[in-house]
């Protein structure tokens, strides 16, 4: 008989009763080290005591009123958002698929206003992911989760990521805008060249179509800037947020420049719960802690010694690993073997990862791990790695036989 939760999951066996910072505790007292935070969600990590008292606080006093009335403390967030980054308007909503559609739409809305009503594609990249709605599912493009689920909703072009001719050649007179990761997240955390976003934003202007970047995993500090795109200097049209935004509170968003945003009228979008007092609240939290001086600072460095420490780990065991990537605290192991087989291995070393595409196993921790927690996770890997090792080796054995 099919269990009552619909089995769109491959979970793991094991619940978790009550977490606090970098750590995960079973009912029976297991103690895990959390490297996934949640994928990349739980970013002032587990039971952080500013962002409960302000969840608390905020539920005493009201979650929901929705978007008729006014909400200070949306108000709030979005005005710290458009004063720390490229945008001037801010919309919430829930998730990161949300995010997505929203920009989606809002490209193509401020397009059609502007005299190009033809201009409804987006120019997406090959392993890209934007989500599991419809629309984002047609972005992300990967015939493994399009599977069953009917035509792709039209207006999404895949380019191969890299090749500034290749995208000169895939823009046409429908295209309204382009939208990518900074970092590729969940085909396998790929880090986008500085040089090649600065060479689309370059594309952009000439062809006069929007830049919108996916900062739904690589925003909210996970690189050490408040989103990844900073570290090129080049400023997007639009920008969707969602994972770590509240904390592990349910929130998306768009980040948007007024010559977007200012089409999205009255009416045109919306959301029940998008922005409420709860998630808002939750989110300035979440802004309060990582934009104390010195946070950014050090995630960049503890992202540093991780990756460091990872690289001397792939050079001792040869057998398990191949090469480190990505940036801040981002990182991904491309794996000699199935990324599940060495997850297995951290899971028994009672360590949490997150596996993506090929064949790596995704390094994202709170960002309030310490320097100890990440020389910690490491010693669990290598524990991993050890016995991966030696089972490789009997196996090789067994084999000759
Ligand atoms: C997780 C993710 C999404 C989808 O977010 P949901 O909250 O699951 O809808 C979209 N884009 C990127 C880059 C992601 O990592």
């Amino acid at each position: 008989m099919i269990s009552a939760l619909m089995p769109t999951y491959n979970r793991t066996n094991l619940a978790f009763k009550k977490g606090k910072g970098v750590w995960l505790y079973t009912e029976d007292g297991k103690e895990f080290l959390d490297f996934g935070a949640g994928i990349a969600t739980s970013a002032v990590g587990h039971n952080h005591s500013h962002l409960i008292e302000t969840i608390i606080d905020q539920a005493k006093h009201v979650i929901h009123v929705s978007n008729l009335y006014r909400i200070p403390q949306a108000e709030r967030l979005a005005q710290r958002f458009v004063e720390i980054s490229f945008a001037d308007s801010v919309f919430f909503c829930n998730s990161g698929a949300e995010a997505n559609e929203g920009l989606i739409k809002a490209i193509r809305r401020a397009q059609n206003r502007n005299g190009h009503p033809e201009r409804t594609s987006i120019l997406c990249f090959n392993h890209a992911f934007h989500g599991r709605t419809l629309a984002t599912l047609s972005a992300t493009g990967n015939p493994k989760y399009l599977d069953g689920f009917g035509s792709p909703v039209p207006g999404f072009d895949h380019v191969e990521l890299g090749n500034i001719d290749l995208v000169r050649q895939a823009i046409n007179e429908k295209t309204a805008g382009i939208l990518l990761e900074p970092i590729q997240g969940e085909s396998g955390v790929n880090v986008v060249p500085d040089e090649f976003l600065r060479e689309l934003r370059s594309l952009c202007d000439e062809k006069g179509i929007y830049l919108g970047f996916d900062e739904v995993q690589s925003g909210m500090g996970r690189t050490g800037k408040l989103f990844a795109h900073e570290w090129s200097g080049v400023k997007p049209d639009i920008i969707s947020v969602a994972k770590g935004i509240a904390g592990g509170v349910p929130m998306g968003a768009i980040l948007a420049k007024e010559s977007i945003a200012k089409h999205l009228t009255a009416g045109s979008h919306g959301s029940t719960f998008g922005g409420n007092p709860l998630a808002c609240a939750s989110g300035n939290a979440v802004l309060d802690i990582v934009l104390e001086p010195n946070f950014l600072n050090n995630v960049v460095e503890k992202g540093h010694l991780l990756f460091t420490a990872l690289q001397n780990l792939v050079q001792t065991y040869p057998d398990v690993f191949e090469t480190v990537r990505g940036r801040g605290l981002i990182l991904g192991i491309k794996g000699k073997l199935p990324a599940a087989e060495i997850q297995n291995a951290a899971l028994y070393e009672n360590l949490l990862t997150v596996t993506a595409g090929g064949n790596v196993i995704r390094i994202v921790p709170p960002l309030i791990v310490s320097n100890e927690e990440c020389l910690e996770g490491v010693r669990r890997l290598a524990a991993a790695a050890e016995k991966l090792t030696a089972s490789l080796k009997n196996s090789k054995v067994k084999a000759t036989l």
